[in-house]
């Protein structure tokens, strides 16, 4: 059983060396376990967090443990009476081959509703972020300009796709003219600016932003966000939901300071933790699973082979190796 342990805390961008392999043999389970086989592993951005020995919303990741994340696995032996051999599970579990848990902290997943690595997308914690982020906090209203950064990724581009489906006009803020034009050919957003090659983002966003921002949904903090923020109309809504061009700096970015902007215009910016929004997580899913199904949201994934690149595809997501959502697959299914 392959293990993935965090060696030393990464100071900036994490390196190789951040991490170190171990071996074990395969669990059996206790009474009321069950013994996963991870399928796909989920690596995210917010994991860069808990490698630091800060305070947050979650607890730092332990020196010398086995990595946590989001995996869809099967089930290999179960003394659990809700899981049998064979069943498709969703937990947070180790970066790993095979994980030893307490049935309590599994979902089962029925494969014959969609696709199962859709649990840790457009079904799951990415979907349920953009849902409640967007439609609760940033409430957006037909004709309403909706910016999105971060838009190629998981999160991003469901929210732009979310946002459509409400009649909004959207413009995303992606890093390559690849995830651009996916996000205008198949996601439908109606314009896009690649922030990696443009010469100035506030010329790139006040020319498709011609009536100003309503809704800016920020996956990425930085100068990024401070370009779209010169242009919020009265009552604009902010929702922040990531700061990924701020998690690996090792001094705080002070940049410009919008709050003269918040107030002149009425704005709101708010903050939030998906889980925050639990109330609204039946709600969100129903919704999301009716507008997959149909065919009216697309679930975009990249997938690496193999649990010996977990690490690396972690660090892709700093250099934005992934459209859509970032999994790793470490088994068949
Ligand atoms: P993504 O799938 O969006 O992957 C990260 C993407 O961020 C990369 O593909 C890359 O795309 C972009 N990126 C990386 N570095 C930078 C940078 N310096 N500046 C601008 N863009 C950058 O991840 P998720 O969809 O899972 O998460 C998106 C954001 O939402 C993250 O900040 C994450 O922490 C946050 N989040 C918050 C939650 C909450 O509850 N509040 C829950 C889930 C996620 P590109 O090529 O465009 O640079």
């Amino acid at each position: 059983n392959r293990q993935v342990v965090l060696a030393k805390r990464p100071k900036g961008l994490p390196q190789e060396d951040s991490f170190a392999w171990r071996e074990e043999a395969i669990p059996t389970p206790s009474e009321g376990e069950v013994v996963v086989r991870t399928v796909y592993l989920s690596v995210d951005p917010y994991m860069r967090g808990r490698m630091n020995d800060t305070k947050s919303y979650v607890p730092p990741f332990a020196l010398d443990e086995v990595l946590q994340g989001g995996v869809v696995g099967r089930v290999v032996a179960s003394r659990h009476n809700a899981f049998e051999e064979g069943d498709m599970v969703l937990g947070m579990l180790g970066w790993q081959d095979y994980s030893r848990v307490n049935g309590k902290h599994l979902r089962k997943l029925d494969p014959s509703l969609a696709p199962p690595s859709t649990a840790l997308g457009v079904l799951g914690m990415p979907g349920l972020t953009a849902y409640c982020g967007l439609l609760k906090i940033g409430e957006p209203k037909a004709g309403e300009t909706v910016v999105v950064s971060g838009a190629a990724g998981a999160v991003g581009m469901l929210v732009g796709q979310i946002a459509k489906l409400k009649g909004c006009r959207v413009v995303g803020i992606a890093g390559s003219d690849e995830k651009n034009e996916y996000l205008k050919n198949v996601c439908g957003f109606d314009e896009t600016i690649n922030y990696k090659t443009e010469s100035s983002m506030r010329d790139a966003l006040r020319r498709v932003c011609k009536d100003g921002v309503d809704v800016y949904f920020d996956n990425v903090g930085g100068s990024i966000s401070d370009d779209v923020l010169l242009l919020i109309n009265k009552g604009a809504r902010i929702i922040l939901c990531g700061r990924i061009a701020e998690y690996n700096l090792e001094k705080p970015d002070l940049g410009p300071r919008p709050q003269t902007l918040l107030l002149i215009r009425s704005a709101l910016m708010k903050g939030f933790i998906v889980n925050d929004y639990a109330h609204c997580h039946d709600e969100a899913l129903r919704e999301l699973a009716t507008w997959y199904r149909e065919g009216q949201l697309k679930n975009r994934e990249t997938i690496v082979q193999g649990l010996e690149h977990a690490v690396d595809a972690f660090l892709g997501l700093f250099r934005g190796d992934n459209i859509g959502k970032q999994l790793v697959q470490v088994s068949e299914i």
